[in-house]
């Protein structure tokens, strides 16, 4: 019997300063802790192979994410990627990415990444106009999104993504349908878009509240919406998920993971993973993280035993982001376990919900409340 989906997610926590809008975990880039964690991230890869006994499980996506993973060298991505591949076993068409900051990567860098097995990068690009990047404290310039795409073909990389965020500050309607005409030209196979959320203790947030910055309208976020998806399907490509297109055969493997609630092992300080029915996270402290590895011991902080009920509930909440739903039986157990019933047939009486009988997913304007909605169904 071919065992269900798995993968790895890695961690890399380091970025070169801390975006605006930015509420993640991370560390600021120094080559001397970027030394000591890849020492550490290497060890916990080992003792989490031993302690989980999932060598012979084969491995369907590895993701590299952060943090700004390209911040550390190439040479230092691939040594980590060779021990991934020491401890696990990845399939022959394994989907290998590595989110990356353009400005951050090099033409070499590009082609030593290609080389050493990865298969697909994610670049953050935001926006295709400065202005933009700068109004949200992002470093790098539009020229090396667009550099950084060039070289990553020349290298030899026929998957690729960019990061988009609309309903940025004072970004207009027609400037994000441009940002959008000028990634097309680029030609990724596949588009993020991204409403910006202002999240709290972010520089942001505090602009905002002085003023200094307009905070996001929810009616302008939603014609973004509607004009993404408008230009991206005329320009073939496929959403799939609330915030992602993707040309055919382009969907990222790593994230329809998550959104089937599939299973995965994350290393790293503050990533998480799930297995056998248990969601376990690491610290999400550096210092922490590596006095643990260092000691020999995981360094897992919460560990959950999600129970049957539980566990449907997260393939429902998930997959309900994706366009094709999900069973509608998972749906209406679902709302049996947890007492949504009635929220279930308001949520269809309003056309937010849809059923064809087998299967249920989200209509067009459910979409646009999907974490509204995930919350009533929690
Ligand atoms: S590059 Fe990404 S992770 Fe780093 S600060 Fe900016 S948004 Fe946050």
């Amino acid at each position: 019997m071919p065992s269900s989906p798995f993968g790895l997610y890695l961690h890399i926590p380091f970025c070169r300063q801390r975006c605006d809008f930015c509420a993640f975990y991370l560390e600021i880039y120094h080559e001397s802790r970027a030394e000591t964690f890849v020492r550490s991230l290497m060890h916990e890869i080992g003792l989490s192979a031993q302690q989980y006994v999932t060598a012979s499980r084969p491995i369907q996506s590895v993701y590299f994410g952060g943090g700004t993973p390209t911040t550390l060298a190439a040479a230092q991505l691939t040594a980590i990627l060779s021990e991934v591949r020491k401890h696990f076993t990845l399939t022959s068409d394994c989907e290998i990415t590595v989110e990356a900051h353009p400005s951050t990567i090099s033409d070499q860098d590009l082609v030593q990444l290609y080389q050493s097995g990865f298969t697909r990068m994610s670049f953050g690009a935001e926006s295709m106009e400065d202005g933009d990047l700068a109004r949200i404290g992002r470093p790098g310039a539009v020229s090396e999104t667009v550099t950084a795409v060039s070289q990553a073909k020349a290298a030899g990389f026929t998957n690729i993504n960019l990061d988009l965020m609309y309903g940025l500050p004072d970004q207009s309607l027609v400037s994000w349908k441009r940002t959008m005409a000028h990634c097309l030209t680029l030609e990724p196979t596949h588009l993020s878009a991204y409403a910006l959320t202002v999240e709290e203790d972010t520089r942001l947030a505090s602009n905002i509240q002085r003023q200094q910055s307009p905070a996001p309208d929810e009616g302008l976020q939603i014609a973004m919406d509607e004009a993404t998806q408008r230009m991206l399907g005329d320009a073939g490509y496929e959403r799939y998920e609330v915030s992602n297109y993707a040309k055919p055969g382009y969907a990222c493997r790593h994230n329809l993971l998550y959104w089937t609630n599939g299973e995965y092992l994350g290393f790293g300080p503050s990533a998480q993973s799930y297995l056998d029915g248990i969601r376990f996270g690491n610290v999400a402290d550096l210092a922490a993280y590596n006095t643990s590895l260092a000691a020999s011991r995981l360094p897992i902080e919460d560990r959950t035993r999600l129970s049957e009920e539980e566990q449907l509930r997260d393939t429902v909440i998930f997959g309900l982001r994706l366009i094709r739903g999900i069973p509608s039986q998972h749906l209406h157990q679902h709302a049996a376990n947890y007492g949504h019933a009635t929220i279930t047939e308001e949520l269809l009486a309003q056309q937010l919900l849809e059923e064809d009988g087998e299967r249920s997913r989200l209509t067009a304007r459910g979409l646009l409340q999907a974490d509204t909605i995930a919350g009533q169904l929690y």
